[in-house]
């Protein structure tokens, strides 16, 4: 008989998960990768969830996953994470003021405070200083020591 429930380690982040083989696709809690469940390679396999459940906390442990080198990709994933994400959203704001605030609130979260040279690897070399006094008269950013700026 078909076992119900599967033990999957999503391709994208790496992280094991539950998934219920009835439904047709299932996405990832963690980074919302979605796949097509008869697609799915499962490490694990049983008819109750309980045990799925049991078989998820223990799932650092089978083989294949090294716990070292997952926890290495996971912080890798949650430190590129909020930057792209900031990058994604800038280049699809035509909104100039919105851009602003995006690069302000982004910058800040990923970096604590940020200078010219990080406004410039994302607007450009010569609308970098453009961007910072703007930012500045719109109080969207404070100068909090000389040349580091932060969300305001
Ligand atoms: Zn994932």
């Amino acid at each position: 008989m078909r076992k119900r429930f599967g033990l999957f380690i999503c391709s994208t982040c790496g992280r094991a998960r539950v998934v219920d083989k009835e439904t047709k696709s299932s996405s990832c809690p963690y980074c919302g990768n979605a796949e097509k469940t008869d697609k799915m390679v499962f490490i694990y396999e049983c008819n109750d969830q309980e045990t799925a459940r049991e078989a998820l906390g223990q799932a650092a442990g089978f083989e294949g996953v090294d716990p070292k080198a997952e926890k290495a990709k996971k912080r890798k994933i949650e430190n590129a994470d909020p930057y792209s994400t900031m990058i994604y959203k800038y280049e699809h704001t035509s909104d100039l003021d919105e851009k602003m605030v995006i690069l302000a609130k982004g910058l800040t979260k990923v970096k604590g405070t940020f200078t010219l040279e990080d406004v410039q690897e994302i607007v450009g070399e010569r609308n970098a200083e453009k961007y910072v006094a703007a930012m500045m008269d719109r109080c969207y950013i404070a100068e909090v020591r000389p040349g580091q700026y932060k969300s305001s």
